[in-house]
């Protein structure tokens, strides 16, 4: 296909430099990204997704694929290459008498929250509206249901994927099976996922969130009794701290009961209040939809961001201390939030994300917005988190930075990684998708 000929046959926008909405749509979360793709594909359905694939192909260049843009190095960015910008794909559709949602591949998690509240419903989501459901479910997807859900990938029923020789292929349990076992944890490695269909969970919607926030000084005492308390949590439960400057926030979310959520969160202020007295002390109720919006300006674009992540199986007394040993200047704040319940009740062999056996995983964010300040923020941000290393038993994949083959493997079991190659050499030999975490083919 000539360039002429893309423009052509898609049914969407194509933009190239000069046009507009072209600095716009190159444009991702992390302002440290500036690249600019040859070509910007914005799909408009499965066929230009197909046809975007094979143009590529033919020519030789650079894949990026776009959802939400939130990935931390903005891989969907092909610097001179070309970007399926999945963006107005965005329609989710929801059957409550099958409790199934089909979403397509470019829908951020808000759209997905709003329309299964409309019918009492919610499937695992991540904590920030503006995320794409594409990267967040292919790499996993954390959320405050799933340690009563599994994590967003585990709550995939099916996927439709334009795979790299550009075929349309539905994948499930029953068709192409490696695939899905791959879609589920693996990224953006093995095709274009044009439309997700997953299970929902009937949600009333009821959320509490309790922080309880410690100067440093005093904080380890504390931090370790909330450590104790989140081990026996119900799975309405999600325990979270933030460390930050202005000291140490204990509590976690609830998503259920209020009754149940209100004795459990007076359980805690108890336990805290048993070794030292918060400075400051927040309870609130809030929607579901209140909850997963809560974080959406704090997390927002335009600023430059660099984030580092640890998965720990466990938080020893040893490890609280290095935590809380904030020495230097503009150290990342940091936050920790608890997996376990039915994340950990499916077997690490079930699916490729790995390291289900985590009880915290840890992301170290900062963000600034003076060019000048970059090298100095992200040493600091590395200073902060390489302590933390020798504690860590891996990384989550959607938090790595360029890590590289080091980042993979931290993210992955070594079983599930020799897999997943071996599904790369099935449905990508060639390598075409490798702007992501990427699982190199054996033959790369
Ligand atoms: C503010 C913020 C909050 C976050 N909160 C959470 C959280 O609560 N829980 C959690 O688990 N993670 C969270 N993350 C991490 C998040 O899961 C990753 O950054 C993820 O990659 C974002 O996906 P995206 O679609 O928005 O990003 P994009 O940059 O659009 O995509 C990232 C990559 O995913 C792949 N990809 C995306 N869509 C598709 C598709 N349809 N088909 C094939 N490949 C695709 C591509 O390889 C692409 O490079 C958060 C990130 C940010 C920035």
């Amino acid at each position: 296909m000539t360039r002429s000929g893309l423009h052509e046959t898609i049914r969407g926008r194509v933009l190239e430099p000069g046009d507009a909405g072209y600095d716009t749509a190159r444009t991702v979360w992390n302002a440290m990204i500036d690249r600019r793709p040859r070509y910007i594909v914005q799909c408009a359905d499965d066929d230009d997704v197909v046809a975007s694939v094979r143009f590529a192909t033919d020519h030789d260049l650079d894949l990026g694929i776009r959802c939400g843009g939130h990935g931390i190095v903005g891989h969907a960015v092909a610097d001179g290459g070309l970007m399926i910008d999945l963006r107005p794909m965005g329609d989710v559709t929801v059957d409550p008498s099958t409790r199934r949602a089909r979403v397509q591949g470019g829908a951020l998690l808000g759209a997905l929250d709003v329309a299964s509240q409309q019918h009492g419903l919610a499937t695992t989501a991540g904590n920030v509206s503006h995320t794409g459901v594409g990267g967040l479910t292919l790499g996993g997807g954390m959320g405050w249901l799933a340690r009563q859900h599994g994590l967003a990938c585990d709550n995939v029923i099916s996927f439709e994927v334009v795979t790299a020789t550009g075929e349309k292929l539905r994948v499930s349990a029953d068709e192409h099976p490696e695939l899905y076992w791959a879609l589920r944890g693996g990224g953006g490695n093995f095709g274009v996922v044009t439309e997700f269909e997953f299970a929902l969970h009937p949600e009333p919607g009821h959320a509490i969130t309790a922080a309880f926030r410690f100067p440093l000084a005093t904080a380890s005492q504390a931090m370790r009794r909330w450590r104790d308390l989140n081990a026996s949590a119900p799975r309405q439960a999600t325990f979270e701290a933030i460390i930050g400057m202005e000291g140490v926030s204990l509590g976690l979310v609830w998503v259920g009961d209020p009754d149940d959520g209100d004795a459990l969160i007076s359980e805690l202020a108890d336990e805290l209040a048993d070794v030292a007295e918060p400075d400051l002390r927040s309870v609130k109720a809030l929607s579901y939809l209140e909850l997963q919006t809560r974080e959406d300006d704090i997390e927002g674009h335009a600023w430059r961001r660099y984030w580092k992540g640890h998965y720990f199986s466990e938080l020893g007394d040893d490890l609280i201390d290095a935590l809380l040993a904030r020495d230097g200047d503009d150290l990342p704040d940091v936050s920790l939030q608890a997996y376990g319940g039915a994340i950990a009740d499916v077997a690490d062999e079930e699916t490729a994300f790995s390291r289900r056996d985590t009880a915290f995983e840890l992301v170290a964010a900062s963000r600034w917005t003076d060019p000048d300040d970059d090298v100095r923020r992200i040493s600091a941000a590395r200073n902060y988190a390489a302590p933390l290393g020798p504690f860590a038993s891996g990384a989550y994949v959607n938090v790595l930075g360029d890590d590289g083959d080091a980042g993979i493997r931290r993210a992955f079991s070594e079983e599930n990684l020799r897999r997943l190659v071996a599904v790369k050499d099935a449905y990508d030999p060639g390598n075409l998708f490798h702007l992501n975490q990427n699982i190199r083919p054996s033959g790369a």
